[in-house]
């Protein structure tokens, strides 16, 4: 039986970032190439990688040397170095790697990552940021997750006012347009419940719907 080929990962700028990135993937067992301009970096990331080598990555003839065309998902985390981001992201798409994920730095250089059609953009540090000032102005939400579009699927528990009461009697649904996906009662699971499960205080509960009926959600029913 034919086994499906192993994706190749390779990351560039290995900052503290694209470091971290690297590190797990490594120690997840996959296959990855690690790239930084900074040769000391390279040394150091020799254990944490498949392979480590010094490019600039600004320099399209560089990458091809390095085989990068053989890469199916890349990491573009150079910090600080806008423009150099700018331009190996550039290279990367023309290249046609098909996954080309960018760490963006602002919201100027988000704006460019996505006109060049960086296939994910992320922005740890105001990500992080929106995290914890959800986690400081609610003390109910448990964790929470942005989805597109004002989406988001949270983590909340189920208070005393809800105990004994079936997702029926709650009338989620219909009353705040949200739906219940699961719920974890003493670390058990319970995938897409029916409609007639009672919940008891203190079930996580993790619901789906849009921000807005979710907080209407927090502030009435819980
Ligand atoms: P973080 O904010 O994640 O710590 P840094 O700005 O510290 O990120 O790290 C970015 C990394 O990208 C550095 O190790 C730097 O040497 C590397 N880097 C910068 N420019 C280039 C380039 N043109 N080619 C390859 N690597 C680069």
């Amino acid at each position: 039986e034919k086994q499906p080929r192993k994706k190749q990962f390779a990351v560039i700028g290995l900052g503290r970032f694209g470091g971290s990135v690297c590190k797990e993937l490594h120690a997840q067992g996959h296959e990855v190439l690690a790239i930084d301009i900074d040769e000391d970096k390279v040394r150091e990331y020799a254990e944490f990688s498949t392979h480590a080598v010094s490019i600039d990555t600004t320099d399209e003839k560089a990458l091809k040397n390095a085989g990068i065309r053989n890469f199916d998902h890349v990491v573009v985390a150079i910090g600080d170095h806008i423009q150099a981001s700018i331009l190996t992201t550039l290279s990367l798409k023309e290249l046609g790697i098909e996954k080309v994920w960018v760490k963006a730095q602002n919201t100027y250089h988000q704006k460019v990552l996505d006109k060049l059609e960086a296939d994910l953009v992320v922005h740890p540090e105001y990500d992080m940021g929106k995290r914890i000032a959800h986690k400081m102005t609610s003390d109910k939400v448990i964790d929470f997750i942005e989805l597109e579009d004002d989406y988001s699927i949270v983590e909340l528990y189920a208070t005393k006012k809800m105990h004994g009461k079936s997702l029926i009697d709650l009338n989620i649904r219909s009353e705040y347009g949200i739906t219940i996906l699961a719920f974890k009662r003493e670390k058990k699971m319970n995938i897409s419940p029916n409609a007639q499960e009672e919940l008891h205080e203190g079930d996580l509960l993790i619901v789906m719907g849009h921000t807005k009926d979710l907080e209407r959600f927090e502030n009435e029913a819980l």
